[in-house]
């Protein structure tokens, strides 16, 4: 398959490339050239595959024969070793719980796959390759995670000190062997700032090969498909009209779900539910795209007020803003009406949500009211022990810590402290 870039200034490329890149030279996102559907006897038969079948069967076109066939499928194994349960709310709700990972964020996909990939290319690569990211709480322990042992893969997060929750620092400094953990005296956009720079920076990238490890990769973004497929399998028999509502930030969850849809999946209509920063609820009022700062939330994996992966969304609907308009329905909650919901899921469905979650609860909620006779599933993003503070305050009671999370509160941590971008420099040489 091959790769062009969306600012369309750049050579077409392939996966590999595409995958170490990141970014194209021309600084667009890289996206397919064809999105081929699967036939139609795959969703008239998918009751009968196993998760690992249907991943595989529908990335499979995006990535053979870079990756070989046998390869990809024991990629795809790892990737998808976990449980994707579909809970039902009530009879017009369920949620499709994605948080069963190790870090318990579903973002722990795209990292698996993302990692496993790199490691592919780094056998015939002498190459080390070194993994930015800069992470405000949740991408940084997902990628540690995913990356952990792979060879000829260094990974150094960049976080924000006292700026992510206790479970989350621990999940990102805890790892060691090739990961390290640097806590940046600033916030999250001085952590991004850094790696941005060093991404430009001639010295260092003309003596190690950076990449990034955010929803931008096309490795990270494309695996994110599986889940909405597996749901699918889940409710079929059940429900004649299924809609998904996405807790959305970067917008490369939603997106991955629009390819879905392009390879055959029946689904009816997409919710991007948001927090304050509703950048993109304003786009589909007006036609008008102003990015904003991002402003600060109890659901703070979506603080993001120049969505990196729209652009992707646009392109799969042909730039077309009516076909946009009539697949894609985006609303913003503020942070009270997010504590509502999800005291609300714990009293009336006995459901404990996490506040991403419960924003997307919000969004099915809302669609319902004028689309009584679908069936909404909203995606649970994060297990609800990641927000324990907000969560526990909500519900008025404690959440026992799954066994992800007591293993590595135990550990110590290491960071190494660092305030600007020369130490930050001065560490990537040595
Ligand atoms: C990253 C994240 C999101 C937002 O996902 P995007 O793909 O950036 O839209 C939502 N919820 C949680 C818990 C996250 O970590």
């Amino acid at each position: 398959m091959k790769y062009y870039s969306l600012n369309r200034k750049a050579p077409n490329t392939n996966f590999q490339e595409a995958v170490v890149r990141g970014l194209a030279p021309d600084k667009g996102l890289y996206f397919p050239e064809s999105i081929t559907p699967l036939p139609k006897s795959f969703f008239e038969t998918i009751e009968e595959k196993s998760n690992v079948d249907i991943a595989f069967e529908a990335i499979k076109q995006f990535i053979v024969p870079e990756i070989p066939e046998d390869v990809l499928k024991s990629i795809v194994e790892e990737t998808v070793n976990f449980d994707f349960p579909v809970v039902k709310i009530n009879e017009h709700i369920s949620t499709l719980e994605l948080f069963h990972g190790p870090t318990m964020a579903f973002k722990d996909v795209g990292a698996r796959f993302m990692a496993r990939c790199l490691g592919y290319f780094n056998k015939t690569n002498t190459n080390e390759v070194t993994v930015l990211v800069a992470t405000s709480g949740d991408t940084g322990g997902a990628v540690a995670n995913g990356f952990l042992d792979v060879k000829g893969v260094k990974v150094v997060i960049l976080y924000p000190s006292g700026k992510v929750s206790e479970i989350q620092e621990k999940q990102l400094t805890t790892l060691g062997q090739n990961i390290t953990a640097l806590e940046v005296s600033g916030v999250f956009d001085d952590c991004q700032d850094m790696v941005k720079h060093a991404f430009i920076d001639d010295e260092l990238t003309s003596k190690m090969q950076l990449t990034s490890a955010n929803s931008i990769n096309i490795a990270r973004w494309l695996p994110q498909l599986f889940y909405y497929l597996f749901a699918y399998k889940h409710l079929k028999s059940q429900y004649k009209s299924i809609a998904f509502s996405v807790p959305s930030g970067n917008f490369g969850n939603i997106c991955a779900g629009m390819v879905a849809q392009k390879l055959g999946l029946p689904v009816k209509h997409f919710i991007a539910s948001n927090n304050a920063n509703d950048t993109v609820v304003n786009y589909m009022n007006t036609m008008t795209y102003s990015p904003k700062p991002s402003v600060q939330t109890i659901s703070n994996a979506m603080d993001v007020g120049n969505p990196s992966n729209f652009i992707r969304i646009q392109e799969l609907h042909n730039n077309d803003f009516e076909a946009l308009k009539s697949n894609l329905t985006s609303y913003s909650y503020s942070d009270k009406e997010t504590k509502e919901a999800l005291l609300e899921l714990f009293k009336d469905h006995g459901y404990i949500a996490d506040p991403h979650g419960a924003v997307g609860y919000l969004g099915a909620k809302k669609y319902l009211e004028t689309h009584n006779d679908d069936h909404v599933v909203f995606l649970e993003t994060a297990h609800p022990t990641k927000f324990l503070d907000v969560v526990e305050e909500v519900i008025e009671q404690k959440i026992p810590l799954p066994p992800q999370i007591k293993a590595v509160m135990d550990k110590q941590k290491e960071a190494i402290d660092i305030s600007n971008y020369e130490e930050f420099k001065g560490l990537l040489l040595n």
